[in-house]
């Protein structure tokens, strides 16, 4: 088979072991005889499954006990909407460093007053805006934030300190890639399809006790029950795990990428790995004359998604770089049309070989064009 040096920002590269055994299970599913798309998910092989891919959660991200994990489906978009169904009484902040914050905040307006406490929109979100939480509301009922801001390159890398109220985070292209603190945090959510498994699937993570508290607002109250978190969680902590048919096969492809994340040290090896390849990558960038990043401030810079154009002067070989890239293999280094140029995203399953190749192939570019 060609070699393919894979960047796509997501669905994106899974790693290998995960790959292989999910093509096992197709066949045949903890030696049921029986291939994992055809099973019922109330076998018991199944219900472990599921128990263990929760487990896997809980360890990996140290999740205490006062928080459901969750699995269901329609993507991380459709947590737009759940999120202030389930959390917006009155009021909700919002950071808008990207198109994904901005349609989280669309959501939330039809469920109460939405303000937008920072936002980088003026220069095409090349930037995450500074102190930003001198201007949350004290009294909004959650402050949401995108970690990563998949399209841009930027990214808050830290847990926030001293947030007014209560955060609620879209992790869908970071998560997993370094250890966060759970309890800095009322929910945490995101697709699958980046460092996780692939689309399908969404996982929430929320704390119980902030459930079940909408009184005052008239939209949607009560609300519709698959809307409603506790309806999953109940589910839960009845120990039957599923309300309804769970996307079986993106969790099990999610089972065996944290099972392989696991095996690699955990999330805090990960990170260690991440900012290898990442480092690699915005060394070169910074240092080859064909191509400058786009991320005003490097402090800001994502160690998921890397964004660049060519340089000043440069601008005419953008099409001679592609196509280079192609022949030798690089996939998904097409930046997206917003922001133009490249973005090559290095996911946890991305290879340090890849990166190596990347890396490689800008300098044979500047050394064929200089
Ligand atoms: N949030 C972020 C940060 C994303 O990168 C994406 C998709 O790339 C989404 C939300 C939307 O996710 P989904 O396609 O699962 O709805």
């Amino acid at each position: 088979m060609k070699t393919a040096y894979n960047f796509n920002a997501g669905p994106c590269v899974l790693p290998k072991e995960a790959v292989e055994s999910t093509i096992n299970a197709i066949r045949n599913f903890d030696n049921t005889g029986i291939g994992l798309m055809e099973i019922s998910h109330r076998t018991p092989g199944w219900e472990r499954t599921m128990e263990e891919t929760r487990q896997l959660w809980r360890e990996l991200l140290n999740i205490p006990a006062e928080y459901e994990v969750l699995f269901l489906g329609g993507g991380a978009s459709t947590q737009f909407m759940t999120v202030p169904a389930n959390l917006l009484n009155k009021k909700a902040a919002y950071l808008q460093t990207g198109v994904w914050a901005k349609k989280a905040a669309k959501e939330a307006k039809l469920f109460g007053e939405t303000v937008i406490v920072a936002s980088s929109e003026d220069k095409t979100y090349s930037y995450i805006p500074k102190n930003f939480l001198a201007n949350v509301p004290a009294d909004a009922d959650y402050f949401h934030i995108t970690t990563n801001n998949t399209i841009y390159g930027t990214e808050i890398k830290y847990d926030l300190e001293g947030c007014p109220t209560m955060l609620v985070a879209d992790m869908s292209s970071d998560i997993m890639s370094r250890p966060v603190d759970v309890k800095k945090y009322g929910l945490i959510y995101g697709g699958a399809q980046k460092n996780v498994g692939p689309a399908g699937v969404t996982f929430v993570i929320v704390r119980k006790d902030i459930l079940g508290k909408i009184t005052d607002r008239q939209y949607m109250n009560p609300l519709p029950t698959m809307v409603d978190y506790r309806t999953h969680a109940a589910e839960e902590a009845k120990n039957i795990s599923m309300f309804n048919t769970p996307p079986v096969l993106p969790i099990f492809v999610m089972h065996e990428t944290l099972t392989w994340v696991k095996n690699l040290g955990g999330v805090a090896e990960m990170n260690k790995i991440n900012l290898k390849k990442s480092a690699m990558l915005y060394e070169e960038i910074d240092r080859n004359t064909m191509f400058r990043g786009t991320v005003e401030c490097k402090e800001d810079r994502s160690i998921m998604n890397h964004c660049w154009v060519m340089a000043e002067g440069r601008e005419n070989l953008q099409d001679a770089f592609m196509a280079f890239a192609k022949e030798r293999g690089m996939v998904g280094i097409k930046g997206h049309r917003s922001v133009g140029g490249f973005r090559a995203s290095l996911y946890n399953a991305c290879t340090i070989e890849a990166v190596e190749a990347l890396v490689q192939c800008m300098q044979d570019f500047e050394k064929a064009n200089k």
